[in-house]
C-alpha cells in the first residue's frame, strides 16, 4: 500500500516536472522569437538611413557634372542620415544597458524645478513655437534621484510634444502635483493625442503611431523612458481622456521634503 502511494506521488511529481519543462521550453521559444523580431526590426531601422547614405554618396562619387548646390544638398542628406544612425545606435545601446540592469545611477539631490529647467533648455524650448506652461504648485519639492536620468525622461516628453502635437497654437502644460500621496509630473499637450488602441503599445520598442515615422524617430524614446523610471523606482504612463496627449511621471518615494 505504502509502495503504491509512493509510486503515485513520484508519478505526480514527474507530471509536474514535465509540465514545468514544457513551460520553460515554450518560454525559450517565445524569447527566441522575440529576439528574431528585434533583430529584424533593428536591421530594418538601420537599412533605411544606410540606403540613402549609399545612394547619395554614389551620386556624389559618379556625378562629375553636378552643380555645387546639388553637391551640398546631397552631402547634407548624408550628414543628417549619419546623425540619425548615430542617434539610433546610441538609443539602442542605452536601452540595452537599462534593460540589462547594468546602469549605474548617479544619485544626488535637487528640486524638480531645476530638473525641468534643465530639460526645457536641452529640448530647445526657447526657440520652439510650442508654448510651455508650468503650473508648479509642488516644483520646489526636493528629490534624491539620478537627476540626469530624470531630465532625460522629461526631455523626451517635451521633444515628443514638440514633434507630434498637431495643434495650430501648440501648448504643453507641465504640472507638478501630489496625487493620492504621490508626487506626479504631468505633461499634457493640446494636440489630438494618441488613439486608444495605440496607448498600450507606445512604450514598446519601435512602436510608432500612424504616419509619425516621417518625424524621424525610431520609436525607442518612450521605451527608454519606461526603463529609466523603472530603474529610478517610479513609473510613466499615458493618461487617457485629457484632450491632447498626456503622460504622467510618478516619482519614487525617496524624496527629500526639506523644501516644504
Ligand atoms: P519616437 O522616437 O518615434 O519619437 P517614442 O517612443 O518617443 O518614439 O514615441 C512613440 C510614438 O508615440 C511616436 O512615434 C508618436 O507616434 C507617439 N507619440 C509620442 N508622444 C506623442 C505626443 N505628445 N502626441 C502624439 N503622439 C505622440
Amino acid at each position: 500500500m505504502e509502495y503504491s502511494n509512493q509510486l503515485e506521488a513520484k508519478s505526480a511529481e514527474l507530471v509536474h516536472t514535465t509540465r514545468q519543462l514544457r513551460a520553460a521550453n515554450e518560454k525559450l521559444t517565445q524569447i527566441s522569437h522575440q529576439k528574431d523580431a528585434f533583430l529584424s526590426q533593428i536591421s530594418h531601422e538601420l537599412r533605411t538611413p544606410m540606403t540613402s547614405i549609399r545612394a547619395f554618396s554614389e551620386i556624389l562619387r559618379d556625378g562629375g557634372t553636378l552643380e555645387l548646390k546639388a553637391q551640398e544638398k546631397y552631402a547634407g542628406i548624408i550628414h543628417d542620415e549619419a546623425i540619425r544612425l548615430t542617434r539610433l545606435l546610441d538609443d539602442l545601446l542605452d536601452l540595452s544597458v537599462l534593460e540589462n540592469g547594468q546602469v549605474s545611477l548617479n544619485m544626488r539631490g535637487g528640486t524638480i524645478a531645476s530638473v525641468l529647467d534643465q530639460a526645457m533648455a536641452a529640448a530647445g524650448a526657447e526657440n520652439n513655437p510650442m508654448r510651455i506652461r508650468r503650473s508648479g504648485a509642488r516644483e520646489d519639492v526636493r528629490l534624491f534621484s539620478d537627476l540626469d536620468r530624470l531630465a532625460q525622461v522629461f526631455i523626451n516628453l517635451i521633444s515628443n510634444a514638440q514633434k507630434y502635437c498637431d495643434a495650430k497654437s501648440p501648448v504643453l502644460t507641465i504640472s507638478v502635483r501630489e496625487v493620492e500621496g504621490q508626487l506626479v509630473v504631468d505633461f499634457t499637450d493640446n494636440g489630438s493625442g494618441i488613439p486608444k488602441a495605440s496607448q498600450e503599445v507606445i512604450f514598446e520598442k519601435f512602436s510608432r503611431v500612424g504616419s509619425d515615422q516621417a518625424a524621424g524617430g525610431a520609436g525607442l524614446g518612450l521605451a527608454i523612458c519606461r526603463e529609466i523610471m523603472l530603474r529610478l523606482g517610479g513609473q510613466i504612463a499615458y493618461l487617457p481622456g485629457q484632450g491632447g496627449a498626456s503622460f504622467r511621471v510618478t516619482l519614487p518615494d525617496a524624496l527629500e521634503m526639506a523644501a516644504q
